[in-house]
């Protein structure tokens, strides 16, 4: 049996909000490139994303939220929804392989098929809210994914790491009333989208960063408040929202981590979910706009979920 599952979908690079855009096809060719360099490809099992249904999605998005974005897919160039975000023809088909790419992850990683499973899609999702498409999100797929371990496969308590440069505040947004699922998060602050750093509910846990902010900080902060939240949570999954764009070749961001503090946090993850009598973890891209130093911080998560 292979531990770490790889999932994604042609469509995800039919997503294009124009040829300057940061978030961008070519962030997918990259880790595949890198993936298949590095040889890992011989030592985890590739899926292809299905399509996220309807119902699905709408345990976390209204049904008229869902209708505006289908409705919004511009016949041909792109339609910015915000001055970040935009829709090409493509899309929908892109958001929709995004979301069911999560939600099959999480099937497999239920079903024992594998451990678990990386989620190499695009639109990224923490920033979308409940009804707001922001910060290059539509939807939001690690909460649906989410929602689907709670709803589909009865799990009481889950928790969502997000290591992205930039707080998730969409899927804070959406868990707010929702205490099943803890929500540790650590970004820089202050930075794009200005949230995080007021007083959140009970479960969850922000932990903001400022500027400048290293490895060896990071770590510090990790093992202090990321790690015994997590463990006082005891999830019986846990996702992870893994953003790359906190690295220090990242110009997105300025905070200045590496691939060996990816390798450590996701150690640090992969532990927790061991202490808590399971391996499960559903790992789903957000952001990371370095072509390069994205590639290899995923390769370097993946060999950590994967033990290799
Ligand atoms: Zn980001």
């Amino acid at each position: 049996m292979t531990t770490t599952a790889f999932i994604t979908h042609r469509d995800c690079w039919l997503h294009d909000m124009g040829s300057m855009h940061p978030e961008c096809p070519d962030r997918l060719s990259a880790i595949n490139d890198r993936l298949i360099a590095a040889g890992l490809d011989m030592y985890i099992s590739f899926y292809d994303a299905p399509v996220a249904e309807r119902e699905q999605i709408t345990r976390v998005h209204p049904a008229e939220y869902l209708e505006s974005l289908l409705g919004n897919v511009p016949e041909h160039g792109i339609r910015h929804l915000d001055p970040d975000t935009a829709m090409s023809p493509g899309t929908m088909k892109a958001a929709l392989r995004s979301a069911g790419a999560g939600v099959y992850a999480t099937d497999l990683v239920m079903k024992g098929e594998i451990e678990n499973a990386f989620c190499a899609v695009r639109p990224p999702g923490h920033h979308a809210e409940r009804a707001k498409a922001m910060g290059f999100c539509f939807m939001n797929n690690v909460a649906i994914a989410a929602r689907h371990a709670l709803e589909a496969h009865g799990l009481e308590r889950v928790a969502i790491v997000d290591f992205d440069v930039h707080h998730g505040n969409g899927t804070e947004d959406i868990f707010r009333d929702d205490p099943r699922v803890m929500m540790a998060g650590i970004f820089q602050h202050p930075f794009y989208p200005y949230s995080g750093a007021d007083n959140p509910p009970a479960h969850m846990c922000n932990v903001p960063l400022p500027a400048g902010t290293r490895g060896d900080a990071f770590r510090q902060v990790f093992t202090d408040i990321v790690v015994p939240a997590l463990r006082s949570h005891n999830p019986q999954m846990i996702f992870i929202s893994a953003g790359f764009d906190a690295h220090y070749e990242d110009d997105m961001g300025s905070l200045g981590l590496l691939e060996a503090d990816y390798m450590w946090a996701t150690k640090q993850i992969k532990d927790v979910a061991e202490d808590c009598g399971h391996k499960r973890i559903v790992s789903i891209l957000e952001g990371g706009y370095s072509l390069s130093s994205l590639a290899r911080s995923v390769v370097a998560h993946i060999k950590t979920l994967a033990d290799l």
